[in-house]
């Protein structure tokens, strides 16, 4: 099946026939038709899955060449980066219709986007805030907006956003065309469809909540004080060149990252509290390969494109299973494969059982290699002595520090709780 067959015009397909794309992917087979016909899609899509041309192609579609001032589509996202990226393949499919697309999200100045929504645009892509400060101060006209989109609304409620959507759903005209995409469905979600969509189109592309089934996913059970070690060894021993690491807070991803630096990996954060300016650098650097690891916080993380991105690290575990699948959905994109590893502590024993119940199956205990263990950094940012204090013999923590050997950090043997009643066998 081609593009073409679907009911995509030529100028469309040609497009997507020069980003190298062959054969529609499962979600584009099944939402591109719906959209075209004007139905309402409700879509359960991982990220990967090809879903941002899946809306965005009929879209372009239905807008036809017909060039207004103001936005006809409109497309919500939970991120920047996100909305950048959308906006971004939007203007690569839609290179040969004249149609406009333009972006809008905060943490940059508002005047170049009031400048370019002053020029009119057909398709419109935005943050939450930044669409409803430039509404409210009429810089922007929403009346016209015939489409409007929901990307990854799991997030966007996850983020809080729930008002500020409800606020700009009552600026849009009644009779529109809704679609939503959501990689995990909850309560919140379907309540938001069932007011959201009419008569929706129901399209599932993967089994609920499932990880995607390429991933080789694995768990190391490893106490706290030693995941950076772990990490900084797989990376160097596996010959890593390109690895995302997810940690739980904006300091830990500073933190790590300079340990990680530390340990001769160059490696780069990206959270919320970066300028737009160093988010965008960090991506850049990262997707050309100049630095190896990047350090992300979950929602920074959201919506990035990363051509086949090969590893993924849960550093820490998230706090809601769902957000597993999102994270190691930034692996095996669109075709490729991938692997996921979280570096699980004791405590987090806990996350672990309640994503395994997510995924309705156990993910495999992979034996710990031997890693070297290193002094911290005089200060922050010094570099690690390269001479390894003690090596860590691989095995599992299951029962504590063996006699006679102290596992290293910085001189502290794990504490009795760090350890793990019983290792679970690779499943
Ligand atoms: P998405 O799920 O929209 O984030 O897309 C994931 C990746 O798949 C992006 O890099 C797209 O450029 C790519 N992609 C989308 N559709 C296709 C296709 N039909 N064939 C090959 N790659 C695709």
């Amino acid at each position: 099946m081609s593009f073409t067959d679907l009911g995509l015009k030529p100028e469309l397909a040609r497009a997507v026939a020069e980003k190298g794309y062959v054969t529609p992917t499962p979600i584009q087979r099944e939402a591109i038709p719906a959209v075209l016909a004007g139905r309402d899609v409700l879509a359960g899509a991982q990220t990967g899955t090809g879903k941002t041309a899946a809306f965005i192609l009929p879209i372009l579609q239905n807008l036809a060449s017909q060039q207004a001032r103001a936005p006809r589509a409109l497309v919500l996202t939970p991120t920047r980066e996100l909305a950048a990226q959308v906006a971004e393949s939007a203007r690569d499919y839609g290179r040969h219709t004249g149609l406009r697309t333009l972006v809008i999200f905060g943490g940059v100045s508002e005047k170049p986007q009031i400048e370019a929504l002053r020029t009119g645009c057909d398709l419109l892509v935005a943050t939450p805030g930044r669409l409803l400060d430039l509404a409210q101060q009429q810089l922007l006209d929403l009346r016209q907006v015939r489409c409007c989109v929901l990307d990854e609304a799991d997030r966007m409620l996850d983020m809080g956003f729930i008002n500020d959507i409800r606020r700009i759903l009552k600026l849009l005209p009644g009779e529109r065309q809704n679609l939503m995409f959501s990689a995990t469905y909850s309560e919140d979600i379907r309540e938001l469809a069932s007011r959201l969509l009419r008569n929706p189109v129901a399209i599932q592309v993967a089994a609920r909540n499932a990880a995607a089934e390429r991933i080789e996913q694995q768990v190391y059970r490893v106490p706290k004080e030693h995941k950076r070690h772990l990490l900084a060894h797989l990376i160097v021993s596996g010959n890593w060149h390109q690895v995302l690491v997810f940690t739980r807070t904006k300091h830990g991803a500073n933190r790590l990252t300079e340990q990680l630096v530390g340990s001769g990996v160059r490696a780069v954060a990206i959270h919320g509290n970066k300028s737009q300016g160093a988010r965008v650098r960090a991506l850049t650097d990262f997707k050309e390969n100049r630095v190896t690891a990047l350090v992300a916080t979950e929602v920074a993380a959201r919506g990035l494109d990363i051509k086949e991105l090969p590893h993924v690290v849960n550093y820490e575990l998230p706090n809601v299973p769902e957000y597993y699948v999102h994270r190691i959905g930034r692996t095996a994109r669109a075709g490729g494969s991938g692997s996921a590893i979280s570096l699980v502590s004791p405590d987090e024993a806990p996350l672990l059982r309640e994503i395994e119940k997510l995924l309705r199956r156990t993910l495999p205990v992979a034996a710990l290699p031997a890693y070297a263990v290193t002094a911290a950094p005089a200060a922050a940012g010094a570099r690690v002595a390269a001479v390894p204090v003690q090596r860590h013999e691989g095995r599992r923590w299951q029962s504590g520090p063996r006699p006679g050997r102290r596992p290293p950090s910085r001189g502290r043997a794990p504490s009795p709780s760090a350890s793990f009643p019983r290792a679970r066998r690779p499943v």
